[in-house]
């Protein structure tokens, strides 16, 4: 018998290069990037920059160090940061922002990972500021909101929080890993969304399919700034253009196949939808994320994923109550199908052996009348 296909849907960045991709980096021109000799590195840079309609862009290994990079240059040692408590650079990057950076976050909690002017005005208010104290000197922002579900931070509120960025003299920061998959979703270029913040990252490696790297896109002098310190941190690559190549290739071929994930999505939703327990409205999927609340089963999300897991399921626990599944460019509308019958399936069996459970500690007379039917 054939074995199963695994359907992986813990994150984007599972996808493998296809044969297309893998061309391309066969063939890439290359160059010493030390002395910013790579073609393809530079090629890569200009595309992006004008994709996004800023003046300049830098190839990075990771989002992740977009984002440490974009809060170094944009702070000093002990300055403050303002974001939601959800966000990437809080949630996974805590670690490095302190210890990197070595910022204060000053966390807002909001109830839907959207950031408003209240919520930062709010976090400025929370304590004493004089020229005596640490300062808040960034906002950082993301779109897609990944623990909400991939939510599209509103274009509106956004214009909002930029103008007053504007007054405040506060720049801001969009982490965009998945922003590509917000403009497919709504339709708005991607210059519109980089129009209302200092700087932007996106990622190649999530839903655009590429094997690595992210770009941080801004101005001349940020990214002048960025260079420098890409090499303090460890990023100055030489033959980049391998990478590079890859992530041309996806940004210029795979854009269009974020609808795709989008729309798949969405079916998840729809098939999960009266599945009572699981808490999946389609409404609220507006991109490549469905989150699957475990808490009214009682189950972790860890033990869910467990089972799944020996269906062919595999899905990431985001947190306690909490299991994450996200779709992409290698996953087609059967794996979603399946998927949606693996989850349903795995509900039921959790009811059905709450239920037998139970009624062993029910009076005989049950027992008795559903056997004598
Ligand atoms: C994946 C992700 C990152 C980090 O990207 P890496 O390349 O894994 O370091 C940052 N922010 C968000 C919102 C992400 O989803």
């Amino acid at each position: 018998m054939s074995r199963l296909k695994i359907i992986d849907l813990r994150s984007d960045t599972v996808t493998k290069p296809d044969d297309a991709m893998r061309g391309v980096i066969m063939n890439a021109i290359v160059g010493d990037h030390g002395y910013e000799e790579d073609e393809t590195t530079l090629e890569l840079e200009k595309y992006c920059a004008n994709l996004f309609n800023k003046e300049a862009a830098l190839f990075m290994p990771s989002g992740t160090m977009s984002n440490q990079i974009a809060i170094r240059c944009y702070t000093n040692p002990g300055d403050e940061i303002i974001l939601d408590a959800s966000y990437h650079i809080n949630y996974f990057e805590a670690g490095p922002t302190v210890d990197l950076g070595k910022v204060y976050l000053n966390l807002c909690n909001t109830d839907d990972g959207v950031l408003r002017i209240s919520d930062i005005e709010k976090a400025f208010l929370n304590k004493h500021r004089s020229a005596l104290y640490n300062y808040p000197t960034l906002i950082c922002l993301e779109n897609t909101i990944n623990t909400y579900g991939g939510k599209i931070f509103p274009f509106e509120i956004l214009k909002e929080i930029f103008e007053y960025s504007r007054d405040q003299q506060l720049p801001i920061h969009i982490d965009g890993a998945r922003i590509l998959n917000a403009c497919a979703a709504t339709g708005i270029a991607p210059q519109a969304y980089a129009a209302y913040c200092d700087s932007i990252t996106i990622c190649f490696s999530k839903g655009l399919g590429a094997p690595f790297g992210s770009i941080l896109m801004g101005t001349q002098s940020l990214i002048a700034n960025a260079n420098k310190f890409r090499k303090w941190y460890g990023g100055g690559m030489h033959q980049s253009g391998f990478m590079a190549a890859a992530a041309l290739h996806a940004i210029k071929h795979n854009i269009s196949s974020l609808a795709l994930d989008n729309n798949h999505a969405k079916l998840l939703a729809l098939l999960l939808k009266d599945n009572h327990f699981l808490n999946v409205s389609p409404e609220n999927v507006d991109t490549n994320i469905v989150m699957l609340d475990t808490s009214r089963l009682k189950v972790e999300a860890v033990d869910f994923i467990q089972m799944a897991k020996k269906e062919g399921l595999l899905l990431y626990p985001w947190s306690k109550y909490m299991a994450r599944a996200v779709t992409h460019k290698n996953i087609d509308e059967i794996d979603i199908r399946n998927a949606a019958v693996i989850v349903n399936n795995i509900t039921d069996n959790i009811q059905n052996q709450k239920l037998a459970c139970n009624s062993r500690f029910m009076p005989d007379i049950v027992h008795y009348e559903k056997g004598s039917r």
